[in-house]
Formats: structure tokens, C-alpha cells, sequence
């Protein structure tokens, strides 16, 4: 263990616990709580995590992982990841301060933003941080005047139009184009030493990174041609964060494999990293938030003029956390989140027409619509799993401040299996099994139905 993380950072969940039962407590004690109100927050699973990385590791065996820290920097996350070993893919100042804080070194480090402020580069110059990553001319003058000594990784756009969110409308370069940057660099004295590219969020077609594959490797050969020693394939994120992803992770490790071969063949001399960020934490947050305000609605029924109390209604619900924190992938992922009750409703239970919105003054602050809920009562929890992603981080920069507290928590079988590092290749009988003992285990399947209206779509 390098002691990136300890036993005190987390609840050590033993044999027969779930995570359900922590979740339980926590809203017990949340509801009791006299001085402090809370209104939302996150159980994480660090064990779910240690299992994504050694189903990374089983799948892509030639890929060196680094994680994406915008994706969600809580510290038990940040300390966990690098505890496995894992580099860290910073996007700015604040990312790379907070990786080096808990002791990670500048060589675990890159600097992966292709538009990057000055004062940016200039803290990595002074930190150590070398491997940065570019698209345009601009940045490779501000690079020769700030950082001289950094080591540039071109990042190639990606042919990302069925994506549900595109990187390269805004990031990367076209294919066209990168002779020409790399005849700049050459100019300037910019090493370049590799090609990255993300092809965006929720791919429907993990050809797509075969795809890219291919390019970069054309990449290559433009930079050898003139007289750069490149030898970093970066791979990007994109992967799934959520079990039942349309197109599976080890599906796209399949795809990419292949094209590995054929376009990077062992031996080649490239090292090759991909950055990682739904795909480790996603479905190892799960989020408890209040019902902290509850509104009747009756419906318009045409010909009635009479309201009387069997009138069809539909129940507005306000939650301690809104698009403009928590769910703000309701709003930049279309997401659709479905919560999960605590109590199980009874078959005779009537169901009501539902909708959740968040604590904001503002009609664009709803996290779901359509719902078919049980009455449900100020004080009441609804959950919601897969919240690991673009929650924590993302949510405090909209709103300024991180208001979700979390409780991390691991089971014994993670934190033995962490300590010893116990690679699928080492023990591969275990490795299949590996991937539900670890977990604490979230057990209900209750979440609710949803009414014609509305039907949950994925996130990603
Ligand atoms: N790498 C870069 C450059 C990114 O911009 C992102 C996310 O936007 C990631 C990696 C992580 O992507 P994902 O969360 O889809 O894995």
C-alpha cells in the first residue's frame, strides 16, 4: 500500500451489510439530526471502484489508466484511484493542486486540456507537471514562452456526431490540419510526443475508437516523417459508467484490442494510457435526497366543474438538490433520473402523477417529470443510484459551494483485495467472482414504475 488512503477514510463494511443498511442509518440519523439539516447526500462505494479497475485491467491489459478529475474529485475517490496505481488527467491549476496535495507526483500527471490559461501552464512549468496536451497554433505559443520544457501530446478531433455529448465541437484537431502543427512544433522545438483523442460521451459504436485508432496512427507517421519521436497513444474517456450500458465496456476493450494489433502491435515501442472518468465512478455514488416541500395539483378535467377530493391530481415535490447541483446531468447528459423508495409501495397503494424539482427559483430547476409515486411525505427519501459522474465537482462549481456531504464506505473483501493488489491475472478464478463481493452490494430493485408518460432513458 503507498498510503494514499486508510481505514479511517472510509466505513469498513462487513460480511451481510449493505450498502442499503448504510444508507438506512444515514437517513435515520439525518432525520433526527436537531442542529444540522441535511437536505441530500452521497453513499459511495470505494469497493465498486477497486472492482471497475481490475475489470480495466482483466479487459484492456495494455492500457495504463489515468483518471479524469473533473469527472468527480472527492478525496476518497482521488485516494482510492491512486492507491491502484493510476495517473491523474488534470484540466486546470485547482485539479493539478488537488492531485498533488494528496501526495500524488508530478509524473503521474497530465496536464489535458487543449485550451489552457497561462497562469495554468505556469504552474505546471514550476510543478513539475511536462506532459501537456495542444490542438491549435496559439497554445504552442504559449507553451514555448511558459513551459519550454513540456513534453506535447496533439489531441486529434474525432468523428464523435453520434455521441450524446461531442468533445470535438470544441476540442481537437482535424486530420488536415496536424501536419502542419507538427511542422510548428518542429520550428518552435516542441517535442511532440503523442496523439490523444475522446470520442465523446455515450458512443453508440465502439467502432468509433477503432476509427481513431487508425488516424492516430497516420499521426504517427506525419511525426516521424518529420523527425518527432512520438511514442504516447492516448485513448480518452467516453467508456461506460453504468452496468447496463447500450454498448458494454468489454465490448469497446474488444474493438479496441483489435485495433491495437493491427495499428499498434505489441512491441511497437508506444505506450498506451487512456483517461478514464464516468467508467470508475458512476455507479459507485449513490444519492439520498429529501422531500423538503410537497404541493397538490388538480388536474383540468374537461365538462367537471366540481373539485372534490377523488378529483385526478397530480404531486409536485421539491428535493434538497436541483438541476443546478446534484442533477445537473438532467441538463448537460439528458438524463433522467429515477428514484428508487425507501419503503416498498404495497400493490393497492394508488400511484399519483409525479414530478421532482429542485430547491431553486427557477421553472428550469425539474429533475424528472412523469412519474407514477405512491403519496409520499415532507421528510421522506428518495434515492437515486449511478450519481458518481459530473455530481461532485461539477455541482459545486455551478453553485459555488459543495453541499453533499459523503460517506464512503468499502467492504473488507475490497480493502483486503486493494491491499494486495490482487490482480485478475494473478488469481483468475476469482476474477469473474471478484466483480460482486467486492462491491458493498446495493440489493433492492425497486425502482419504481413510471407512467406512460414518461420513459427513463440511460444516461449515458
Ligand atoms: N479526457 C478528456 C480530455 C476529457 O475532456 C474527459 C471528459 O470530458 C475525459 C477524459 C473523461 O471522459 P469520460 O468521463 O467520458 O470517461
Amino acid at each position: 500500500m503507498a498510503g494514499y488512503l486508510r481505514e479511517t477514510d472510509f466505513v469498513m463494511v462487513e460480511e451481510g451489510f449493505s450498502t442499503r443498511d448504510l444508507l438506512e442509518e444515514l437517513t435515520l440519523g439525518a432525520s433526527q439530526a436537531t442542529t444540522e439539516e441535511v437536505a441530500a447526500f452521497f453513499v459511495a462505494d470505494l469497493g465498486a471502484v477497486v472492482r471497475k479497475h481490475f475489470c480495466f485491467l482483466k479487459c484492456l491489459p495494455r492500457v495504463r489508466s489515468f483518471y479524469a478529475v473533473k469527472c468527480n474529485s472527492s478525496p476518497g475517490v482521488l485516494k482510492v484511484l491512486a492507491e491502484l496505481g493510476l495517473g491523474f488527467s488534470c484540466a486546470n491549476k485547482a485539479e493539478m493542486e488537488l492531485v498533488q496535495h494528496i501526495g500524488v507526483p508530478a509524473s503521474k500527471i497530465i496536464y489535458a486540456n487543449p485550451c489552457k490559461q497561462i497562469a495554468h501552464i505556469k504552474y505546471a512549468a514550476k510543478h513539475g507537471v511536462r506532459l501537456l496536451s495542444f490542438d491549435n497554433e496559439m497554445e504552442l505559443a504559449k507553451v514555448v514562452k511558459s513551459h519550454p520544457s513540456a513534453k506535447m501530446v496533439l489531441c486529434v478531433a474525432t468523428e464523435d456526431s453520434h455521441s450524446l455529448s461531442r468533445l470535438s465541437l470544441k476540442f481537437g484537431a482535424s486530420l488536415k490540419s496536424c501536419r502542419h502543427l507538427l511542422e510548428n512544433a518542429k520550428r518552435d522545438h516542441v517535442e511532440v510526443v503523442g496523439v490523444s483523442f475522446h470520442i465523446g460521451s455515450g458512443c453508440p459504436d465502439p467502432q468509433a475508437y477503432a476509427q481513431s485508432i487508425a488516424d492516430a496512427r497516420v499521426v504517427f507517421e506525419m511525426g516521424a516523417e518529420l523527425g518527432h519521436r512520438m511514442h504516447i497513444l492516448d485513448l480518452g474517456g467516453g467508456f461506460p459508467g453504468v452496468e447496463d450500458a447500450k454498448v458494454r465496456f468489454e465490448e469497446i476493450a474488444s474493438v479496441i484490442n483489435s485495433a491495437l494489433d493491427l495499428y499498434f502491435p505489441e512491441g511497437c515501442g508506444v505506450d498506451i494510457l487512456a483517461k478514464l472518468g464516468r467508467y470508475y465512478v458512476t455507479s459507485a455514488f449513490t444519492l439520498a435526497v429529501s422531500i423538503i416541500a410537497k404541493k397538490e395539483v388538480l388536474l383540468d378535467q374537461p365538462g367537471r366543474e366540481e373539485e372534490t377530493s377523488s378529483s385526478p391530481k397530480s404531486v409536485v415535490y421539491h428535493l434538497g438538490e436541483g438541476v443546478y447541483g446534484v442533477f445537473n446531468s438532467v441538463l448537460f447528459d439528458s438524463a433522467c433520473p429515477a428514484p428508487i423508495l425507501q419503503k416498498k409501495p404495497s400493490t393497492e397503494q394508488p400511484l399519483y402523477s409525479s414530478s421532482l424539482w429542485g430547491p431553486v427559483a427557477s421553472g428550469c430547476d425539474c429533475v424528472a417529470e412523469g412519474l407514477w409515486l405512491p403519496q409520499l411525505h415532507v421528510g421522506d427519501w428518495l434515492v437515486f443510484e449511478n450519481m458518481g459522474a459530473y455530481t461532485v465537482g461539477v455541482g459545486s462549481l455551478l453553485r459555488g459551494a459543495q453541499t453533499c456531504r459523503i460517506t464512503y464506505a468499502m467492504s473488507r473483501v475490497a480493502w483486503e483485495a486493494l491491499q494486495g493488489q490482487l490482480l485478475p491475472a494473478e488469481q483468475d478464478e476469482d476474477a469473474e467472482g471478484m466483480c460482486k463481493p467486492l462491491s458493498c452490494g446495493w440489493e433492492i430493485t425497486d425502482t419504481l414504475c413510471m407512467g406512460p408518460v414518461f420513459t427513463p432513458a440511460s444516461i449515458m
